[in-house]
């Protein structure tokens, strides 16, 4: 494969999705809040990724960032490095627009920061509602989707999708729903491989796209109580070594052969630039056999503070 490009996988409505993108949340503050942007580093990273060959990119209302990716990839088209159709745009729903009538609006309300006319991909950020004040609001999920089906018909976005669903909510949508979700975004790293839930896709021919895909891989971000791996596991830095790749880029790598589209983010040159290198290499079966044993249902994003809805999935 050439370098820098992620190859297209087709998706259940007939769209396509290019099979990694570019991850843009800030993280959370030790507060449990989204961390604030500060700077102008998203929109930097952007620029570069679609540079170095990036054509999917993730970003939500909550994360405060589409501002900026929408500044980059107005820069990118001006300056005739894509067009607007060979990008792959996804942004999300937050938990206190879960009213079906308030979908449209929230979706265009991310289209004038992002400063586009549609987007590619619109997901139910969670299945849980809140209303502003942080109370739960316990609109059905089933409802909401009702509001995406109407913002898909409308065109403001080409596929819709949900995220953070589990097996049975996904089950109750679908026997709701004549419009099945193109993609289901959810973690997916060493340490919570979700193999059930993949499984389950695949079926129903539903995209996993996999967020959060180095999970508790780096000293720096990993909680104290995060299970093994780290970058310096003896077992992967010889794999990564025998292909001449990073413990990152194998970690990515895993995720693509699971089947699974990985978001990883970065802010960073170099590993922006590193992340998209996973297509010019394969996992041997006994190398993903070690990687398996690091599966330890073991959640990065927990959000424990929504545990009391009706709607929380984990
Ligand atoms: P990631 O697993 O992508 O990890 C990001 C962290 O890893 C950053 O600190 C980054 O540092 C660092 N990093 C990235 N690449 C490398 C590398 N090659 N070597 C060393 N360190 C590296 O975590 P995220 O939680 O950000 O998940 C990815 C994306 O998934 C999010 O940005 C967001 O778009 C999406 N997401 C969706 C959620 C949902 O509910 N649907 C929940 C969480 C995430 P630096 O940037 O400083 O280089």
């Amino acid at each position: 494969s050439k370098p820098g490009v992620a190859p297209l996988i087709e998706l259940n409505d007939g769209h396509t999705i290019p099979s990694l993108g570019l991850g843009t949340w800030l993280g959370f503050t030790k507060e449990g809040t989204t961390a604030p942007v500060k700077d102008d580093s998203v929109q930097k990273a952007v620029e570069l990724a679609i540079d170095v060959g990036y054509r999917h990119i993730d970003t939500a209302a909550i994360y405060s960032t589409e501002e900026q990716v929408g500044a980059a990839i107005k820069k990118k088209i001006a300056e005739g490095v894509v067009a607007r159709e060979d990008l792959f745009i996804t942004s999300k729903l937050w938990n206190d627009r879960h009213a079906p009538e308030a979908v449209v609006p929230a979706l265009r309300e991310s289209l004038a920061r992002l400063q586009l006319d549609y987007l590619d991909l619109y997901l139910i950020h969670w299945p849980v509602g809140q209303f502003e004040n942080g109370t739960f609001d316990l609109t059905d999920y089933a409802e909401t989707w009702k509001g995406m089906i109407d913002a898909k018909n409308r065109g403001l976005v080409k596929s819709i999708g949900v995220s953070n669903f589990n097996i049975t909510q996904l089950q109750r949508l679908l026997s709701m729903t004549p419009v099945k979700p193109a993609v289901l975004q959810v973690e997916v790293n060493f340490n919570l491989q979700q193999s059930q839930l993949i499984e389950f896709c695949k079926m129903q021919n539903i995209a996993v796209v996999g967020y959060t895909p180095f999970g508790s891989l780096f000293h720096s971000k990993a909680a104290p109580d995060a299970p093994p791996p780290r970058t310096d596991e003896q077992a992967l830095l010889r794999i990564a070594d025998k292909y001449h790749k990073s413990v990152a880029q194998v970690a990515l790598r895993y995720l693509i052969e699971l089947g699974v589209i990985p978001i990883p983010k970065s802010v960073t040159p170099k590993r922006i630039r590193d992340n998209i290198e996973v297509f010019d290499f394969q996992l041997k079966r006994q190398e993903r056999e070690v990687m398996k044993t690091y599966d330890r249902n073991y959640r990065t994003i927990a959000v424990t503070m929504w545990k009391d809805s009706p709607y929380y999935p984990f």
